[in-house]
């Protein structure tokens, strides 16, 4: 059986870059650049600009009362030269006229009677932005290597960039097994229950920046299973299916990896997710994972969530992992390594967690209530309660 390191540093390790591919920038939101070195090829701002609604003046004429010439608004094409003795009201992000080299905020100007404005001294510059005085062009920095912020894209989209060249979301088949499962929604027969891994793993795959493509589901029936994954595997980036890697008569899955391709290894010191293989189909990596939702899920976070980050060449899970302080105690496997879910909350003395439910692998409403996996070592039998544990931020701080 291999620690959760070894058998991360194998998964990941398979990752192969996808290629790259040129985005209109309004959709490239959580994409990931191919080259985070960027050269500027405008100024930013293009031109020297008004960072106030006020008056343009010439700063040597301060204090002073000001003959009123005009307006000067936002997107002004062009503007009358500003002579000694003259103003021009001005709007935020409008351009400085010629002659002016300072604004005066609204503020602190009187307007009077006869087109004139009365204005204190302000010293050269107040108030203007000058053209490069946020970006230079020519200029060169690095973007962070993450996926595109709401932040980012503004700043590129300022610099002139109307497409950028991202990699290619991983296309990730998904494939859930079992004779038991139904659709979302339909009424259940005998013995039937809702294929909740289906949809689940596609949120996931989603949220670590890939491309779901949801198979139809499988019976526990071999032929069906290699089917349905030996098609996958000619236009997928990487196969994931859940249920049928353990040791009962009905789990085909590991064999059918073994039959397709090549099988790695099946059984990791983790709980929940023990049962999980892992191998490849052609040159495409192939996770087993296992069928109940929650070691499903967990073992996705853990394993896949970070072969897709690789894959778009980013590091790691791209979570906040914080250390938290566990409210009560919660019992474990000591021999495995435990992610418990737990609901971790503001408290005072900074962020503690208590259990998020029942913490049987097949118990879902933990995993709904769950914001985080706390991580409980290995050979620790249960996790303390007052002890300071990891937990992986999987959504909002309670
Ligand atoms: P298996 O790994 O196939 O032995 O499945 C383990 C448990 O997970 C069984 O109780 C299955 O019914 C359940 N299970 C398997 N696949 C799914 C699924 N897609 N959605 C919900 N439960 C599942
Ligand atoms: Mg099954």
């Amino acid at each position: 059986m291999l620690s959760v390191e070894e058998a991360l540093e194998r998964i990941t390790g398979s990752a192969r870059l996808t290629d790259a591919q040129t985005v209109p920038i309004a959709g490239c939101a959580g994409r990931v650049l191919v080259e985070h070195a960027i050269t500027a090829h405008l100024d930013v701002p293009p031109f020297a600009n008004s960072a106030m609604d006020g008056y343009a003046v010439r700063a040597g004429d301060t204090p002073a009362d000001l003959r009123l010439i005009g307006d000067a608004v936002a997107g002004a094409r062009s503007l009358p030269m500003i002579e000694a003795g003259q103003a021009m009201r001005i709007m935020t992000g409008a351009p400085v006229p010629p002659g002016a080299d300072a604004v005066v905020e609204i503020e602190l100007a009187t307007e009077l009677p006869g087109d004139t404005v009365r204005v204190p001294a302000v010293p050269i510059g107040r108030h203007i932005r000058d053209a490069g005085s946020d970006t230079r062009r020519g200029d060169r920095f690095e973007m962070p290597a993450a996926p595109l912020t709401s932040g980012a894209l503004a700043q590129l989209t300022s610099l002139g960039l109307g497409k950028l060249v991202v990699r290619r979301r991983p296309r990730v088949a998904i494939l859930s097994t079992g004779d038991e499962l139904a659709a979302p929604g339909a009424r259940l027969g005998a013995g039937q229950i809702h294929d909740a891994n289906a949809t689940a793993l596609a949120a996931a795959v989603s949220e670590a920046g890939g491309e779901p493509l949801v198979l139809p589901r499988a019976s526990d029936d071999p032929n069906v299973i290699e089917a349905l994954l030996s098609r996958a595997a000619a236009d997928a980036d990487l196969l994931v299916a859940s249920g049928g890697v353990s040791m009962g008569r009905t789990d085909h899955v590991r064999a059918a990896i073994e039959r397709l391709g090549a099988l790695d290894f099946w059984r990791i010191r983790v709980q929940p997710g023990k049962p999980l293989a892992f191998g490849a189909i052609g040159d495409r990596p192939t996770v087993g994972l296992p069928g109940n939702p929650v070691s499903a899920l967990v073992t996705f976070e853990l394993f896949v969530r970070p072969l897709i980050r690789a894959m778009l060449s980013l590091p790691g899970d791209g979570r906040l992992h914080l250390a938290v302080r566990l409210d009560q105690s919660i019992a474990k496997d000591a021999a495995r390594r435990a992610y418990v879910r737990v609901v971790v909350h503001r408290s005072a003395a900074g962020f503690d967690a208590r259990s998020a439910g029942g913490q049987g692998s097949a118990q879902l409403r933990g995993l709904g209530n769950a914001n985080a996996l706390l991580v409980i070592p290995e050979g620790e039998p249960t996790g303390a309660a007052g002890a300071t544990y990891d937990a992986i931020m999987l959504g909002e701080v309670a």
